[in-house]
């Protein structure tokens, strides 16, 4: 089964409205070179953060660029101060949603519980989750990282159903290599997405394994995407910091191999 490669970039709490505006824009110039079909088919996405989501859907309007947000809460509506819902990123323009982000689970005391609620919650009003996973520097040298992201995948995706799953996106995001410019080697990315694949494959089917998207996060840039990206069970990138650099994210969308 042939995976269409997925570039995603999260912004982060970067990307206030003029720079949104600017960004999306570089982008959408640049987005000419990348095909929609073929052997060099590539699927982009951004994720600003929620207050730029109308000047992002507004710049990238007519172009091939999805758009997503970076959180949303489980409940459709209410009193829950401060949050955004589904049906409001849905009517934001979003088609995406990250969940499960290292980041949240570390600062906002984000658990693998929620995150399948939430993920059950996008799917419910047609948001397509990325449910991210990964293990910190302690756990990988314990030799524990199988059984962090196998309780990740348990816990995070539980209660959705295989058809559920075919709209959702894994990204393996080891959490030392997030942001700190040390990034997994292709063996190390490499060996857990096989390790997740077999998990979908044990857990659902050889089919939903087959299908299912894993991205790898963690310090990709241009000059290490070729790499990563070359390797079959890696389907894609999940970029923090160079997603911000509109000629870094499209290098780094260029090196996608042919499939
Ligand atoms: C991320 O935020 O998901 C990420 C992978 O960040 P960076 O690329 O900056 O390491």
């Amino acid at each position: 089964m042939t995976r269409i490669p997925f570039i995603a970039g999260n912004w982060k709490m970067n990307g206030d409205i003029p720079r949104t505006h600017e960004l999306c824009a570089a982008l959408v110039a640049r987005s000419a070179n990348w095909p929609q079909t073929g052997p060099k088919a590539v699927e982009v996405a951004v994720f600003p953060p929620f207050v730029s989501l109308a000047v992002a859907r507004e710049t990238l309007h007519g172009s091939s660029i999805l758009l997503g947000a970076q959180n949303m809460h489980e409940a459709q509506s209410g009193a829950f101060t401060g949050e955004v819902s589904g049906p409001m990123l849905l009517t934001s323009g979003c088609q995406l949603v990250i969940l499960g982000h290292s980041e949240r689970r570390q600062y906002f005391g984000e658990t693998d519980a929620g995150i399948s609620r939430k993920a059950l919650a996008a799917l419910a009003v047609g948001l397509k989750p990325i449910v991210c996973v990964g293990e910190t520097l302690d756990e990988r040298e314990a030799g524990r990282t199988n059984e962090v992201v196998e309780r990740q995948l348990a816990g995070g995706l539980k209660g959705l159903t295989e058809t559920q799953l075919s709209e959702v996106t894994i990204a393996y995001e080891p959490v030392w290599a997030i942001g700190t410019g040390r990034v997994a080697t292709v063996q190390q990315a490499g060996d857990v997405h096989r390790f997740i694949r077999g998990w979908i494959s044990k857990s659902y089917s050889n089919q939903a394994a087959a299908r299912i998207r894993i991205q790898y996060g963690g310090s990709v840039k241009a000059d290490n995407a070729a790499d990563l990206l070359a390797d079959p069970d890696i389907d894609g990138a999940l970029v923090g910091g160079a997603s911000l650099d509109a000629g870094q994210f499209d290098r780094i969308i260029r090196s996608v191999p042919t499939h």
